[in-house]
């Protein structure tokens, strides 16, 4: 099969060619500006390549509903211009092929359970913290949708007591992603992330959070592997850090083999690297092309 997968990203829209194993044989890159100039710019890369069908793993919120009369759509993002954007629909005019839609971390979640770090498993979350933070679920096999779909990077925490920023959040302040993503350590900071590598307080405070989510998606999901991913996790020292603290959170509470020995093999980074999204959005037009 010949396959295209988009990763549409509130920073770059990512574009491969693939096909059913896996296997990327084309990957470009456009920023995302304008709808117009994005779009323009996807829509001319996949007219030419004949593809049998396209995956979609967007930012959103998207609507995932089928049968609703905005399905395919970018909803309520504050992103200035694609609010309310067709981007499926847009796509179908120009290239008319079988498409599945997706968030972008459910589909890093399938990609990393077809491919990757999670694979053979039924269940997994992959978490992304990047520009903000965001989680997908697969679980019993099927991408989590529910209402509208997960946005686990808005959950609550708790502040770290030596902690007095205000979180950057700008619907809840000090939610997960208002508190650990990456423009909240550079805002707490003063300093990017990858400018921060050696100071231990920063990677406490990052540990402290996302181990509090972590444990809260162990809790709630129950899946089989957690997957951290996006740029903040390039941190490679947060791993033992957020293992350790997870850990001792859980208190011994949930007793399953796979969270014994120091969660080395249970919270990992994507087996897939950085082609865990466009993995996802090949496994997504795969599916959509088995359904017809
Ligand atoms: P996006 O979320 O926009 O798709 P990324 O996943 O690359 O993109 O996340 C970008 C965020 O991650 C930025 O806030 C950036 O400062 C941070 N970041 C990128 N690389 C690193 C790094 N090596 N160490 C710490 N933070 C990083
Ligand atoms: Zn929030």
């Amino acid at each position: 099969m010949k396959l295209g997968a988009i990763e549409a990203g509130g920073t770059k829209f990512v574009c491969g060619i693939g096909n059913e194993h896996g296997e990327i044989t084309d990957r470009v890159s456009f920023p995302t500006t304008t709808p117009e100039e994005t779009m323009g710019q996807v829509i001319q890369y996949f007219k030419e390549k004949d593809v049998e069908a396209i995956g979609i793993g967007s930012f959103g919120p998207v609507d995932l509903n089928k049968s609703s009369s905005t399905y395919g759509y970018i909803t309520t993002t504050p992103k200035p211009h694609w609010n309310q954007y067709p981007v499926l629909g847009e796509l179908k005019k120009h290239v008319n092929v079988p498409m599945g839609f997706d968030t972008d971390v459910n589909a890093a979640a399938l990609g990393e359970a077809e491919w990757g770090a999670a694979r053979g498993l039924s269940s997994c979350v992959y978490v992304t913290i990047g520009t903000g933070i965001g989680a997908g679920a697969l679980v019993e096999g099927k991408l989590l949708h529910g209402l509208l779909h997960p946005e686990m990077g808005h959950i609550l925490i708790k502040r770290h007591p030596e902690d007095s920023f205000a979180g950057k959040c700008p619907y809840h302040h000090e939610c997960l992603e208002g508190m650990a993503a990456g423009p909240a350590i550079e805002q707490r900071w003063g300093k990017k992330g990858y400018e921060l590598e050696q100071n231990d307080k920063v990677w406490e405070f990052q540990a402290y959070y996302l181990a509090q989510a972590v444990t809260n998606f162990i809790y709630i999901l129950s899946p089989e592997k957690i997957i951290l991913g996006g740029g903040v996790m390039k941190q490679q020292q947060l791993f033992p850090l957020i293992r350790n603290k997870v850990s001792q959170m859980l208190n011994g509470y949930v007793q399953k083999q796979e969270l014994a020995s120091g969660l080395d093999d249970y919270i990992v980074p994507p087996g897939l690297g950085d082609n865990a999204g466009l993995s996802g959005a090949l496994v997504l037009a795969k599916r959509e092309l088995q359904q017809q």
